[in-house]
């Protein structure tokens, strides 16, 4: 008996619109049952498929995986843009990779919790049923986990920061109290966001060992007050280490190697790629083609002009993506390299300026500025909690050093607009 899915993210709608991106992007790994599966479904019968190989051995994962055809799309994947094995045997017959994507079922101690990759155009842009009318199918893909990765029901609770843990209920108590930061009406989304990390930052230095249930709630109430009177309006720029290490994390989160629009890393000798990595971190000059979608033309000077007053839908966008990242818990514990609680969160709100500064590039290239944030969302959750370079030490202490600057706060603010 799987565990039960107690969390759906209710303002989330979606349905499968057939763009293919998933298909020409990702390595679908296969377990021997989903081999076997497949071969039984006697594919080289069809005439464009005869002595194709299926199946591909991933070297970097030692997995095997759905092989891909020269173009990079799936073997698959069919001349309508649809998957053969679903318009032929339906959607149970598909490899349980293909048939979560783009939902991440999330562990939560006793129940299974949903979260959304926004890597997906149609999850990026909400079309599609509503969530809640798709709660028998994320139930049916919390079984295909469990079954795939073995996940035990008593998970403890992903500690709030090394030496501070509480239980899981009160662990969603504190994400109640930060998602209500998040939605708040009529407040700028970067300064919800601040607003949050402030709410964080004051948890941090407190003792969780005789504050819990109701009472968590209310301090947690009131000492959000409190730090969002407190909030500066403008905080100070950016100091330079701040920048530096942002750009690098901002490279890793826009860079794209395999798939449709991958940059031009993959093709670079070692010698390339640390030419590149220095031009990130001297910020200046000609921005290094790390995601095919950037114009060659664009400059580290165009990441620092402000796009002035965003439309609302922008706002939507970061608000939904907040929520859904946030109330599933998909940016700690299991579904983000085993981060703890805070450096999830700390992670998880740093993809606003990193989105926002390569948006900034998109516009400088010639797109509309909310077709430039769509796109860099997108892009950002694509490696979010699914790049091992995110999850590296590396990146851990460069995360440690903007949050004893107090860095991540002012690039929030600095790249708002
Ligand atoms: S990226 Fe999304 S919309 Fe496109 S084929 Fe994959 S699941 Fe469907």
């Amino acid at each position: 008996m799987p565990m039960p899915v107690r969390s759906l993210p209710l303002v989330q709608n979606w349905d499968c619109h057939g763009c293919s991106d998933c298909c020409r992007t990702y390595a679908v790994h296969v377990s021997d049952a989903e081999k076997a599966k497949i071969e039984a479904q006697n594919w080289h019968a069809e005439p464009d498929l005869a002595g194709v190989e299926f199946f591909a051995w991933d070297k970097s994962e030692q997995r095997l995986r759905l092989n891909h055809r020269p173009d990079g799309g799936c073997v698959f994947l069919g001349a309508d843009n649809r998957c053969r094995i679903h318009a032929k045997f339906g959607s149970a017959a598909k490899p349980m990779p293909c048939r979560v994507y783009p939902f991440v079922m999330v562990p939560a101690g006793d129940h299974w919790r949903v979260g959304v990759r926004f890597a997906c155009p149609s999850a990026l842009q909400n079309l599609g049923r509503p969530m809640r009318e798709q709660a028998a199918e994320a139930r049916e893909y919390a079984a295909l986990v469990e079954v795939d990765k073995k996940t035990p029901g008593d998970l403890p609770a992903p500690p709030l920061q090394p030496g501070q843990t509480v239980p899981w209920g009160d662990l969603l108590r504190i994400t109640a109290a930060l998602t209500e930061i998040l939605i708040a009406p009529g407040v700028r989304i970067e300064r919800r966001l601040r607003h949050a990390l402030a709410l964080m930052e004051l948890c941090k230095k407190s003792s969780f060992e005789k504050i819990s249930g109701a009472r968590l709630t209310e301090f947690l109430e009131l000492t959000s007050v409190i730090v969002g009177e407190e909030l500066p309006e403008h905080p100070a720029k950016p100091g330079w280490a701040g920048r530096v290490l942002f750009r690098q994390i901002a490279a890793v989160y826009a860079r794209k190697d395999v798939g449709l629009n991958a940059g031009d890393m993959a093709n670079r000798s070692a010698w390339g790629r640390g030419i590149a990595g220095y031009r990130f971190a001297l910020g200046a000059g000609r921005v290094p083609k790390v995601h095919g979608q950037l114009n060659e033309a664009v400059t580290f000077a165009d990441a620092e002009k402000s796009l002035g007053t965003l439309s609302p839908e922008v706002d939507e966008l970061f608000t939904r993506f907040y929520r859904v990242k946030l109330e599933s818990l998909q940016f700690c514990g299991r579904t983000n390299f085993d981060q703890s609680y805070w450096l999830g969160f700390e992670s998880l709100v740093l993809t606003y300026p990193a989105a926002m500064w390569l948006a900034r590039l998109f516009v400088a290239g010639g797109k509309p500025p909310l077709e430039a944030v769509q796109a860099a969302v997108r892009i950002v959750d694509d490696n979010f909690g699914f790049n091992p370079m995110l999850g590296s030490g590396k990146q851990a202490w460069a995360m440690k050093i903007l949050t004893a600057k107090a860095e991540i706060s002012k690039l929030i603010a600095w790249y708002a607009t």
